[in-house]
């Protein structure tokens, strides 16, 4: 059995990765998503080892001294992580991962595991991204304006990236990206391996 492979889902506050993301889980219960830690505040409706890990300050530095994070970045005043075990524990049973982080947190990952495929997602206008952000209505106007400023400052380097997939409706972004997770697996090195002498 190949193994999975991961593909890194990024984009500014607001655009819709968790939107798509879970349009992508629904369709494929055989995808594996990648559960973060994080020190920012549970939001409504957030439960603990579902959407994050809610770790305090002092635990989340515990695990990174015991090396249990892939990946791990501050963002607008809290941070964020990548647990490094269920990731690969999924990819060795063949599933896919998808892990919804920021661009810090992919550059590290590109850096360490190359083969992981970065998917940028933009919004389809700056002012679409603002109406989305405002109105998920889970941020006061100062933590509004500081992740849109981040994202416009972090879209540069979407060029780097491997794909850019527009949110315009949640269907056609999902729909484009699992066709980019077929055309990924048609790689010639991954495909030849599969075929029986
Ligand atoms: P992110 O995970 O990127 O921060 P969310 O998935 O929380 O973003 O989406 C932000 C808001 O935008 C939510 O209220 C969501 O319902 C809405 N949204 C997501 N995708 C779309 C879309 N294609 N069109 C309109 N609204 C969307
Ligand atoms: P939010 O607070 O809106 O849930 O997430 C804020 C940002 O943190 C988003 O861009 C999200 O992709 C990113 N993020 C979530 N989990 C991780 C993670 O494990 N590592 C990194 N580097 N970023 C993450």
């Amino acid at each position: 059995m190949p193994k999975g492979k991961t593909f890194i889902i990024c984009g500014p506050s607001g655009v819709g990765k968790g939107t798509v993301v879970s349009r992508l889980m629904e369709a494929d219960p055989t995808l594996y998503f990648s559960v973060s830690a994080t020190t920012r505040a549970p939001r409504a409706g957030e439960a603990d080892g579902v959407h994050y890990h809610f770790l305090t300050r002092e635990r989340f530095q515990e695990w990174i001294d015991a090396g249990d994070f892939l990946e791990h970045a501050q963002f607008v005043g809290n941070f964020y992580g990548t647990p490094r075990r269920y990731v690969d524990e999924a990819m060795d049973q063949g599933r896919d991962v998808l892990l919804d982080i920021e661009i810090q947190g992919a550059e590290q990952i590109h850096q360490k595991r190359p083969e992981a495929v970065r998917i940028y997602i933009a919004p389809p206008s700056w002012e679409e991204l603002e109406r989305r952000l405002t109105g998920r209505g889970t941020e006061d106007g100062e933590k509004i304006r500081s992740r849109l400023a981040r994202g416009r400052e972090e879209f540069a380097a979407a060029r780097d990236f491997d794909y850019l997939v527009i949110n315009d409706t949640v269907e056609h972004a999902a729909a484009e990206i699992r066709a980019i997770m077929t055309a990924e697996h048609c790689r010639p090195a991954e495909r030849a391996a599969q075929i029986e002498c």
